[in-house]
């Protein structure tokens, strides 16, 4: 049989770093198996819908070049893949379940339950609340139908025995009918729960391996059950543990980035996150680091994927990223750079002479998003930073280094990084000032900021003329000496 695998998103929100793992392995998986790729949204949660979310999954999974062979997109035998487009299934199967006796009406007020789970929190059966209208006489049916309660749609799950998943992560984990509750499917207006439609979808998608957060095990029973209600095979399944922050604590906002598009914004290649989300929770010989998704995909497997919490160290992935940029040939670095300032609507993209810095900055910077500081203003010419040009005025040697400089510069027979490396040698030795104090002034003459790349190759990249306009700007602003 072939491997059929999904990544079934919420659109509550931005795809997050647990989230885009998940998706990660599903896809490797998948890839590994010469399987198929599926992406269904759930959207059956109206509420805590987010606007936009449904295109910002899809773009972030475009990003990171994970395709879906099946999906809201491009369709597939297995449509609709939104579940707020799959209600009739939902009734039906439904409407099986009741038939059955696999399922049933319950009439309970929100205030009724509330109370009936106060009181069962002293009892050893917690999740008596929950089945408290199972039996219903025809009587109090009647009765509750014709006061015009509504009605919510709940699963009879056993009252005894036990149910054991045997987890492709996790190993057997065994849950006990009677602490398991019986499971609403449907709301009081037909709509499908999680509960339902999940388990539902797969079945009728012919998924044949579930691969999500260890978050949803506690489902996996009740939906296990279903399944096996409505007469299909539940698929076999892996439950990812969760991703941690360096403090051991669960990842949120507080740990930095955390969405897809964050680390888009800041610069990152998707090829270097791919790599460091892959190995947040899985290995391939514990040890080895960089793997490009070809070899991922040959490589990854389900069994070396760790239950124990994955850390999600920033350090690392910064680390990576800068060791997938500066592996990029001169070529690709240029695409991928102007890819990234197309995205990031800057003016930089359409930078003619971009390819000229590539040099100045590929061993420097760790992200993309560090360019604009390093060397935007060589690109364009911008107001200085005013802490840096406070430094160039309170500087007593400023106007004596710019005046040597301007006049070692003009002097050159021929405008090239050496050439210019050595006239400003020159200016030391003969105001007797080590470079570093003396590079300062020019520095921020020349790029407006202390934190700008190499001096020699922005002289060099700038050209005689604008180098000196730029200097002599500077010099106008300091008093004679
Ligand atoms: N839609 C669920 C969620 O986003 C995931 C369902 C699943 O993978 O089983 O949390």
């Amino acid at each position: 049989m072939s491997v059929r695998v999904r990544f079934a998103p919420s659109p509550t929100g931005f795809l997050h770093v647990g989230g885009v793992r998940t998706a990660l392995y599903v896809w490797l998986f998948a890839r590994h198996h010469g399987g198929t790729t599926v992406l269904r949204i759930e959207d059956t949660d109206t509420e805590r819908e987010e606007a936009g979310a449904i295109e910002q999954i899809q773009r972030s999974l475009d990003w990171l070049g994970l395709d879906f062979d099946e999906s809201p997109r491009v369709g597939g035998p297995y449509g609709p893949y939104l579940q707020s487009e799959r209600s009739e299934h939902y009734q039906a199967a439904v409407d099986r379940l009741l038939a059955q006796g696999d399922a049933y009406r319950c009439y309970q007020t929100a205030e009724e339950l509330e109370v009936a789970r106060a009181e069962a929190r002293q009892t050893d059966d917690p999740a008596l609340p929950s089945r408290l209208h199972r039996d219903l006489t025809a009587e109090q049916i009647a009765f509750f139908e014709a006061e015009g309660r509504p009605a919510v749609i709940r699963f009879r799950t056993p009252l005894e025995g036990e149910t054991v998943i045997c987890d492709l992560v996790r190993g057997q984990v065994v849950f006990e009918h009677r602490l398991l509750g019986d499971t609403v499917l449907m709301r009081s207006g037909g709509r499908p729960t999680y509960q339902l439609a999940n388990p539902l979808d797969d079945l009728a998608m012919g998924i044949t391996h579930v691969i999500r957060g260890e978050d949803l095990l506690p489902s996996t029973p009740r939906q296990k059950l279903l399944v096996e209600a409505l007469g299909g095979t539940f698929p076999q399944i892996a439950h990812l543990s969760m991703i941690l922050g360096a403090d051991k604590k669960r990842l949120s906002k507080r740990h930095g980035a955390a969405s897809v598009e964050e680390f888009r914004e800041a610069g990152y290649l998707p090829e270097a996150l791919v790599n460091f989300l892959a190995l947040c929770g899985w290995s391939w010989d514990g040890e080895t680091e960089l793997m490009n998704v070809t070899e991922l995909i040959e490589r990854f497997s389900l069994d070396r994927v760790n239950p124990a919490p994955a850390v999600f160290d920033h350090e690392k992935l910064a680390w990576m990223n800068g060791q997938y940029l500066r592996a990029l040939d001169a070529g690709a670095y240029t695409v991928a750079l102007r890819r990234y300032l197309e995205d990031a609507a800057s003016p930089l993209a359409d930078a003619a002479r971009l390819d000229e810095l590539v040099p100045v900055v590929q061993q420097k910077i760790g992200a993309f998003g560090e360019f604009d500081a390093l060397v935007g203003s060589l690109l364009e010419s911008r107001e200085p930073d005013a802490e840096s040009w406070q430094k160039l005025l309170n500087d007593e040697y400023a106007a004596r280094i710019l005046d040597a400089a301007i006049a070692s510069l003009s002097a050159l027979p021929e405008w090239t990084v050496e050439n210019v490396e050595s006239a400003l040698r020159t200016v030391c030795e003969e105001l007797e000032l080590k470079p570093r104090q003396a590079f300062l002034p020019i520095r921020i003459a020349i790029a407006g900021s202390t934190v700008a790349a190499g001096l020699y190759e922005s002289i060099a990249f700038l050209g005689l003329e604008a180098s000196l306009a730029r200097m002599q700007h500077a010099r106008a602003a300091l008093a004679d000496v």
